[in-house]
């Protein structure tokens, strides 16, 4: 057997815990089929933690997380608790656990199955072969720069100030060139060099670091044109790499490409290999408890923390292998089925998956 992973689970709210069992069951798989080791510790975390131990993310959780080689959340928040004080929102408790662990960059992967391709917007020849992840700077930008209001000739003014240094830049690039090495060894660095400051730093730093990795094409998009060209030509895409509030918006963008929110798995990033991974969505209050949410976005972040974090590409294409043949055999969850009187539960979909996970 491989060396034991630790990992640090932490469930959450509404669907958050019933997604995850899914997730954990590919990984137990994944150990009987593959030979790879985890070790499953679980903290209280969003709003089950701010009821039990009065905040979203309580000491031992995060001590947990510092201590693991990656954590698996589900997800958080909820009605019970949209009405807190800022610090005893669950929210709070995913900016926290961010910036604690050192996570700057984050991962979304939009890709399109097949067999769903008519759950997009988009004509399903555009969409053919999408296969593309969208890797945001998280912790610089518009976002944390000075904000402040002032009285002006013309009455109030309000500034937000854009600020990058370039330790900034280059950590998330080379994470980006990185991750194009293991995929199609291209990258698409998008910016705003004709206008922004911050932009034309960003675009000296790819260019620079682009000399050490003459493998990968790279190529410069300015932000708007790339908002086109997500729409016109997503296949052409492979890896995106952008600063926090470009990549916010882009990498939603993205997403909508695939059609479903329960489809979707992401990432967070720090220095080294140990990463955050969680679905896109949020804790679907509304569908909570009733054994019907989407576990796939869950299982494929699994996918992805054998690829980004523990290199395990054999388990990683075997779970997404798995997923695409329980969807091409026509199996669907509510949010992704045609006719909805047809549609399997969370533990069937997880059931289907893991029995399809194989060498
Ligand atoms: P949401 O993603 O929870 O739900 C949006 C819609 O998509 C709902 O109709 C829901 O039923 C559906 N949906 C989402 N995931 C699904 C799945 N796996 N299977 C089937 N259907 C699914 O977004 P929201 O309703 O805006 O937010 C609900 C709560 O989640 C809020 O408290 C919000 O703050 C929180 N939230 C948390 C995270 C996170 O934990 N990272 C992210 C987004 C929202």
């Amino acid at each position: 057997m491989a060396d034991v992973k630790k990992i640090a689970v932490i469930a959450g709210d509404g669907i958050g815990p019933e997604v995850v069992a899914e997730a954990i069951k590919a990984m137990k798989k994944t150990e009987e089929v593959f030979g790879y080791g985890f070790e499953f510790e679980h903290g209280l975390f969003g709003g089950i933690a701010i009821d039990e131990k009065g905040t979203p993310l309580p000491e031992d959780t995060l001590a947990m997380c510092k201590r693991s080689d990656a954590v698996l959340l589900g997800a958080v928040g909820g009605p019970k608790w949209d009405n807190n004080s800022k610090e005893l929102r669950p929210e709070t408790g995913l900016l926290g656990i961010r910036k604690a662990l050192g996570l700057f960059s984050n991962i979304r992967p939009a890709n399109v199955f097949d067999c769903l391709k008519e759950a997009s917007t988009l004509k399903p020849e555009v969409l053919e072969g999408t296969d593309l992840i969208v890797v945001r700077e998280l912790t610089g930008g518009i976002y944390f720069g000075e904000k402040f209001r002032r009285e002006g000739e013309n009455g109030q003014e309000a500034v937000d100030t854009c600020v990058y240094n370039v330790n900034e830049i280059e950590r998330i690039v080379r994470q980006a060139f990185e991750i194009a090495r293991t995929r199609s060894k291209r990258l698409a660095s998008v910016d705003k060099a004709n206008v922004l400051e911050t932009s034309r730093l960003w675009r000296e730093t790819v260019i620079r670091i682009a000399t050490d990795y003459p493998d990968v094409e790279l190529e410069h998009v300015l932000v708007d044109n790339c908002a086109m060209q997500l729409l016109r030509r997503p296949a052409s895409f492979d890896v995106i790499v952008t600063e926090n509030m470009f990549g916010d918006i882009l990498s939603d963008e993205a997403a909508m490409l695939t059609g479903s929110i329960g489809m979707l798995s992401s990432a967070s990033l720090g220095e080294g290999a140990f990463g955050l991974y969680e679905p896109v969505h949020g804790s679907a209050p509304d569908i909570a408890g009733q054994g019907i949410a989407n576990p796939i976005a869950t299982i494929l972040s699994v996918a992805l923390m054998f690829r980004l974090t523990f290199g395990y590409h054999d388990a990683a294409e075997a779970i997404e292998r798995a997923v695409k043949e329980v969807l091409d055999a026509g199996h669907r969850t509510g949010d992704i089925a045609v006719d909805k009187s047809k549609a399997i539960g969370t533990t069937a979909m997880g059931d289907l998956i893991v029995n399809a996970i194989r060498k």
